[in-house]
């Protein structure tokens, strides 16, 4: 499958041992698609067998959650958190919750984050956790004793210069304030810089709410100017998802000059050819946490489409794809590219599906993968735990304008490896190589570990 014999055996090894994982193996196997380009370089790596550990999480934790609802039944979710790699600093990476979280999305997620830390250029490694839980649906109380049951098996794995997790899908404020109150009481120590998304009042940062959605529109306008000599101004955008990384991506690029016409929930998709009136759909599912089809019923002239997927028919000029992985297909990205998109931007994690990848890429369509194009979210977190070290906190302007520092430089970093590879603009060439070189060169200076 790959030209490279290490890459093959490798490969062949993850996939007798983890058959199970898809979403992993195709995480794996992406990376290792772009390695081929480099690996033949660096013979030393196979010597010491650098592939085969950096494919394997230096440790998985599983356990239970057991918690009681509103009608004093007992319940029991799963809880995962995977230690990915910590070659380049503690393990840093979300927790999410939602029903499809098993221990191959958990993986494929920690395999990511790895990369995604290292292009930030801060110190983090990576990891990754969640549980099964869904927090639809579910009552205060019953999201807070969950929170709590959570972080009560948690708290012994973490800590901040261990592992120091943040929010994801299903896991925003209200949940990371519910666990770092129960690591808290437990610890008896305020040790801020332990989970990062935390509130204004105890130590959480300004524009860490907003950072993927910024930093994804950030590092796309850089694409379009330096490889098209473009900007969002005047485009048309489809943003999917609804939740923080979609709202932020659609607050920002609207004020970049573009005009998102479409946005959606895990059941459907809304239509404003006006544009996404942002006060109405914050209003929507940040205060009442309602779905997105109630946009349609307040909003004259918008319209409300059943299934998600369906978003992507939409006629733009930019796709920012941010709800969950795997959402785009290829019939998603033949309707892209027939509809004249320019380009598609990952506020997701590997919300393309390989097959879309591969022909949104031959088509000519600008494309950047999530590890590199939402790595905001979890830079910006990092500069939280640099705050909370320091005992400061930084305005909303420094920290933005950190971020869009930031942003940049990880756009340079995958231009430049692209170009090293012989692919220039192939940002997902560049992002998993520079990601991957400099874990590379901290895990063979630190020997067999
Ligand atoms: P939220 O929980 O805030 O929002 C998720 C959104 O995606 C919701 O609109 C949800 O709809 C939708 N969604 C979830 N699952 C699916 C699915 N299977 N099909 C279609 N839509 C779905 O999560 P975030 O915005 O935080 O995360 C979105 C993506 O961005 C994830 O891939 C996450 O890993 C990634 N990310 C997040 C970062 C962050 O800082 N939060 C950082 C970097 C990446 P519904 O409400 O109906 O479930």
């Amino acid at each position: 499958m790959f030209k490279s014999e290490y890459l093959n055996r490798v490969y062949a090894e993850v996939e007798h041992r983890d058959a199970h994982e898809p979403e992993f193996l195709q995480a794996v196997r992406e990376v290792f698609e772009s390695l081929e380009l480099v690996v033949d370089q660096h013979p030393e790596w196979e010597a010491v067998g650098l592939l085969e550990r950096f494919v394997e999480p230096e440790r998985v934790i599983e356990f239970r959650v057991p918690w009681v609802d509103d009608s004093g039944k007992t319940r029991v979710n799963r809880g995962y958190r995977v230690q990915y790699n910590s070659a380049i600093g503690p393990y840093k990476g979300g927790l999410r919750f939602h029903p499809s979280v098993n221990l191959s999305v958990i993986k494929f997620l920690g395999f990511e984050q790895v990369l995604k830390n290292s292009l930030t250029t801060l110190p983090m490694g990576g990891g990754k956790g969640g549980s099964d839980f869904d927090p639809k649906g579910k009552s205060e109380a019953e999201v807070m004793r969950f929170c709590q049951s959570f972080m009560t098996e948690l708290y012994r794995h973490i800590g901040q210069f261990t592992d120091t997790p943040a929010g994801d899908i299903g896991v925003g404020g209200r949940e990371v304030a519910y666990m770092y109150g129960q690591y808290k009481r437990i610890v008896d120590r305020f040790e801020g810089g332990v989970i990062t998304g935390k509130g204004l009042t105890f130590g959480g940062s300004l524009a860490r709410t907003q950072a993927t959605g910024y930093g994804l529109c950030y590092y796309a306008a850089e694409a379009l100017k330096h490889l098209k000599g473009d900007s969002f101004e005047g485009k048309t955008v489809v943003v999917s998802g609804s939740g923080n990384v979609a709202q932020y991506a659609a607050e920002k690029c609207t004020q970049l000059g573009g005009k998102v016409v479409a946005m959606s929930d895990s059941q459907g998709y809304v239509y404003d050819p006006k544009g996404i009136d942002l006060k109405k759909l914050f209003d929507i599912k940040q205060k009442r946490r309602a779905r997105i089809s109630v946009y349609a019923n307040e909003v004259p002239g918008s319209e409300y489409v059943e299934g998600c997927r369906n978003i992507w028919k939409v006629k733009c000029d930019v796709a920012l794809p941010c709800a969950s992985q795997n959402e785009m297909d290829v019939e998603g990205a033949k309707s892209l590219i027939a509809n004249g998109c320019m380009g598609v931007f990952e506020g997701a994690n590997m919300p393309l599906t390989p097959e879309a990848i591969a022909l949104i890429q031959s088509s000519g369509l600008l494309y950047s993968p999530g590890k590199a194009s939402n790595a905001g979210g979890v830079a910006t977190s990092g500069l939280e735990m640099t705050q909370n070290s320091m005992r400061l906190s930084w305005s909303f302007e420094e920290v933005d304008e950190k971020l869009q520092g930031i942003m940049k430089n990880i756009y340079k970093a995958c231009y430049d490896a692209s170009v090293k590879c012989g692919k220039p603009g192939d940002l997902m060439v560049g992002a998993n190589v520079a990601g991957f070189l400099k874990v590379a060169e901290a895990m063979m200076a630190q020997g067999v570990v």
